[in-house]
């Protein structure tokens, strides 16, 4: 069974201090508020009410933790690119996640997800722009692909690639809709190679 099937509720953290111990390779999940972000975790575990769905916009500023089985972390980050969001709220985003994808040694891997219909914003791209200096492997989920045909599927894929290529960014690309359940099986495969290769850093380093 992959990892994420293994998915269980940890903890919420408001503030660094509020993380849990750096002890097991963990994966973070991000994305623009409304791309899919919940519906994928929930999709990728396996449970429906995992991770909550259709928040009010700008509330929720917590990263929520889930224990992977004994295999590792995830991290679900809160959405970004809210217009309506409070100079003062949006500042708290940036020092949470900034500290969180700067500093945490046990990251192995982000996930970024993006609406296949729109992806790559200037949001999408503020982010990885802002993920560049961390080493982790990234993963870009093109989500509600189910809305797309299979031609604008392929353009999605192609114009998500080339846009990656004129910002010098590394990611893979996939596409994925937690409606249909394509990419599921890709994606836990994936994160869970992640996993198994990154051993979690020594104590003390
Ligand atoms: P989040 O804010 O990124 O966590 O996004 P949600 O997971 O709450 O999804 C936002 C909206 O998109 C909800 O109305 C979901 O039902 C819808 N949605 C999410 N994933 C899919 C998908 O794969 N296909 C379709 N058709 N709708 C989706």
């Amino acid at each position: 069974m992959s990892a994420l099937q293994q998915a269980r509720f940890l903890s919420s953290a408001a503030a660094v201090a509020d993380f849990p111990p750096e002890t097991v390779p963990e994966l973070a999940f991000a994305g623009r508020s409304n791309a899919g972000k919940s519906s994928a975790i929930n999709a990728l575990a396996n449970q429906t009410r995992l991770a909550h769905t259709s928040k009010t916009p700008g509330r929720t500023q917590m990263i929520n933790f889930f224990a992977l089985g004994d295999a590792g972390r995830l991290a679900d980050l809160p959405g970004y690119g809210y217009a309506s969001v409070p100079r003062a709220l949006r500042a708290t985003w940036d020092d949470l996640i900034g500290a969180y994808l700067m500093e945490r040694r046990s990251l192995v891997g982000v996930v970024v997800l993006m609406d296949a219909r729109r992806p790559f914003t200037d949001n999408d791209r503020n982010f990885l722009e802002w993920l560049r200096p961390a080493a982790t492997a990234r993963l870009i989920l093109l989500s509600k692909a189910d809305k797309l045909s299979r031609a604008d599927q392929a353009k999605a894929l192609a114009r998500t690639r080339c846009a990656l290529d004129a910002a010098a960014l590394t990611a893979q690309v996939m596409l994925f809709s937690s409606k249909s359940g394509a990419g599921v099986v890709e994606t836990r495969a994936l994160l869970d190679h992640w996993l198994q290769n990154k051993k979690p850093p020594e104590k003390g380093n």
